[in-house]
């Protein structure tokens, strides 16, 4: 029994398992915990991870990295845009199907354009199928981190490639929010429920970002309170000062232009990176050299930490200004922060461990490994989502980064819109909204501030509630619609009904009946709760319930809870599309209230079901093609060894056991084999291989035999002696 997470970074990937045993990070072919976030089209295969990043010179034009940056979005997007020019993406990004960034990539010899969540998916089987050798057990169940900066068009297109990898994602979870669960989950020292909680601020300082929050732990929970981040400030923006000083300073001191050459420009980069994480850890001066550079040219230079320093001073400006954002929002004075926990692999950088001090007051603390921690946190809460799985019980509230509105047509024609999920809500959480309507009626979905929102397009989606009926009497409905920022940080709307209304007997108990509903669910006391939208009819848009979902009450067992979350999760991970399935106009009667079910038709950006399926077909025949080619390079390399080992043992330990002959036979056969390897028979199909191998074995075999029966014979006699 496993239970497994993903940290699929921009440029690292980590795979946590939960077992009975504890918490691990699993290691993949080339016993290396990271999986670097690349993949390669090549001729015949796709490389993915450590083979890939070895690629990204070599076959730079078909070597994908960064492209969880792209996923979700379309080709006109700024951020697109700015991956494209700022970070010199060296394979082709297109404009696809309906304006989607598409990666446009020479694989089995042909041009073919993939979707950036194709991309993911393919690096999603690598970690799947990693986990699987290592577990020895099939792997569907996962928990995948994301940015808490994600948003709702991301996060789908997200699931959309766990679906093409074959994956069920139980929750995407906020790299911060796992972070901080890998934290908190260990420790025995946590305030008790009643006491003031402990606050404790993380950061995660990766490739691409840094994120930062803040959160509030007792004995047995976390609340993530407030985040900030910079989505464009990372590891490689520090690499990027480098390479930008050494470009100009090649060109005076040698001529060399680096910007017309892409290879000689990834080199430096690469370069760039172990001199930047050399100067994290020695302050002297430190030299760069890079031989055969550019026109057989070598070239060499210098840096400081103080110099890199100077030249990252606007980046690390930014970094204080996140700081101290986090540290305004969260509103803790230094001695309520018992700590600054830094991981992710720019958290080294020392400069950024100084404003840590400056800001917070303390010194930053490195206690959680900074490359694994999201990872062991994705799998405790998988651990945490399998009903079956015995881990002690921790609740996560998680907060919503971006305030969401929801706007509608007014029956008499006026729009009118409210906040549903202000700032830093308290996520999962679902909401009951009230409508008085005659007919169907659509909500417009969206970010409240489009400024604040990584993405260029602030809709969220357009949901349309369909069926409603005006009552006998000619009046409105009432409609409740629930609506929910999901598991995964999705919104949703979950659920339309109608209420008939009844006699005026009926509508009383139809209240209390409500009233009931609060009171059962009604878990926390969110000063939103009966919040009255502005606009013509107050009672338009009115919440009228307010449900944390997947939190435990002091009340609820641990499996309780599990169960809960585990189907409250499955509902999440059914999707809007279940919604439009559901029902027409089931009725129910509730003491004497008739509800009845209303279909919801969800537009939301994301591939269609179809199109999943179609993906995951052809992700499945590339996973074929890659299986095939690997059987037939292990039979390949069988004979080139084979031939080898031969060759030796021909004349070592099997000279004494053949005529010179048959050995210079045998060795002939060898040599003209190894030939044929290098030539004709470089490339062959599996069965070529297979029978060379048998050719071979049907010589090698005899003298192999004498040999082993040579070796048995005295031991023969020692066990013949001891019978007499
Ligand atoms: P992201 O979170 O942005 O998606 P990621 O999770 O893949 O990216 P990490 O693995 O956390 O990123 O961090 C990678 C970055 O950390 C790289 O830019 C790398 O150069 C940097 N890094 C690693 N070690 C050091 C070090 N000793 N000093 C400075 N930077 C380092
Ligand atoms: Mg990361």
């Amino acid at each position: 029994m496993a239970a497994v997470g993903f940290d699929v970074g921009n440029l690292t990937c980590y795979i946590g398992v939960a077992r009975a045993g504890g918490i691990e990070t699993i290691a993949n072919e080339y016993s290396d915990r990271c999986t670097p976030t690349f993949v390669s089209l090549n001729e015949r295969n796709r490389c993915i991870g450590v083979s890939a990043r070895n690629q990204c010179i070599t076959n730079y034009k078909n070597t994908v990295s960064c492209f969880k940056r792209l996923t979700g979005r379309r080709f006109k997007d700024p951020q697109v845009q700015h991956e494209i020019n700022a970070y010199r993406v060296p394979f082709k990004v297109i404009e696809g199907l309906g304006g989607d960034a598409f990666i446009e990539v020479e694989y089995m010899k042909q041009i073919h354009q993939f979707r950036p969540e194709q991309i993911m998916a393919m690096i999603l089987t690598k970690l799947k199928e990693t986990s699987q050798v290592a577990l020895h057990t099939k792997v569907v169940d996962v928990v995948v981190s994301v940015p808490v900066f994600f948003t709702d068009v991301e996060r789908r297109a997200m699931l959309n490639a766990c679906q093409v990898a074959g994956l069920n994602c139980l929750k995407l979870m906020n790299d911060t929010t796992a972070v901080a669960l890998a934290y908190g989950i260990y420790k025995q020292d946590l305030p008790a429920e009643t006491e003031k909680p402990r606050n404790v601020i993380f950061v995660d300082a990766g490739y691409s970002s840094i994120q930062v929050c803040a959160v509030s732990f007792n004995k047995g929970k976390l609340k993530v309170n407030s985040v900030a981040f910079d989505a464009n400030l990372g590891g490689r923006d520090f690499d990027q000062v480098l390479v930008d000083y050494f470009v100009e300073e090649f060109l005076t001191k040698f001529k060399l232009d680096v910007q017309t050459n892409l290879k000689a420009y990834i080199r430096l980069t690469q370069e760039c990176e172990k001199l930047k994480k050399l100067i994290s850890t020695n302050s002297n001066k430190i030299p760069l050299n890079i031989e055969c550079f550019m026109d057989d040219k070598d070239v060499n230079g210098m840096m400081d930490r103080i110099t890199f320093e100077e030249l990252s001073a606007s980046l690390l400006k930014r970094v204080e200004k996140l700081f101290v954002q986090i540290k305004e929002q969260s509103k803790l004075t230094p001695d309520e922060i018992y700590s600054v926990e830094i991981i992710g692999g720019s958290s080294r950088i020392p400069a950024l461990k100084d404003l840590v001090t400056k800001v917070f007051g303390k010194e930053p603390s490195t206690t959680l490994n900074a490359d694994e921690a999201i990872a062991r946190g994705c799998a405790l809460q998988s651990a945490i989502l399998c009903p079956t799985f015995r881990v002690r019980d921790f609740s996560i509230t998680e907060c919503q980064p971006y305030p969401i509105t929801l706007s509608w047509g007014a029956e008499i024609g006026n729009e009118d819109s409210m906040e549903v999920f202000p700032l830093f809500h308290a996520i999962p959480m679902s909401k009951m909204l009230t409508f008085y309507r005659k007919e169907g009626f659509t909500l417009e979905v969206q970010y409240r501030d489009p400024q604040n929102v990584p993405i260029p397009n602030p809709h969220i989606g357009t949901f349309t509630i369909k069926n409603i009926t005006p009552q006998a009497n000619g009046e409105s409905s009432k409609v409740k619609v629930k609506v929910r920022v999901n598991n995964h940080g999705i919104f949703t709307v979950q659920s339309a009904s109608m209420l008939e209304k009844q006699e005026e007997k009926e509508e009383a108990m139809e209240t209390d009946q409500n009233n009931k509903e609060e009171k059962q669910e009604l878990v926390s006391d969110d000063s939103s709760t009966n919040q009255k939208a502005d606009g013509a009819n107050q009672t338009e848009g009115k919440m009228e319930t307010d449900q944390p979902e997947g939190q435990s009450t002091s009340e609820q067992t641990a499996e309780t809870q599990k169960s809960e979350e585990k189907s409250q999760n499955m509902e999440d991970n059914k999707g809007e599309k279940e919604n439009d399935d559901k029902k027409d106009k089931k009725k129910k009667k509730k003491n004497g209230v008739k509800s009845i079910d209303l279909p919801i038709e969800s537009i939301v950006p994301q591939l269609e079901q179809q199109k999943i399926h179609d993906l995951l077909e052809k992700e499945n025949k590339m996973i074929m093609q890659d299986k095939l080619e690997k059987e037939k390079n292990d039979a390949k390399n069988s004979v080139e060894e084979y031939v080898y080992d031969m060759r030796e043992k021909l004349y070592g330990i099997y000279e004494l056991f053949c005529k010179e002959e048959e050995r210079d036979k045998f060795s002939k056969l060898l040599g003209d084999t190894e030939n044929w390897l290098y030539g004709e028979g470089d490339d062959q199909g599996k069965q070529v291989y297979l029978d060379k191998l048998a050719e071979l074995k049907k010589c090698g075999q005899m003298i192999s035999d004498r040999c082993s029966e040579f070796e048995r014979r005295p031991q023969a006699f020692d066990e013949l002696g001891s019978a007499l």
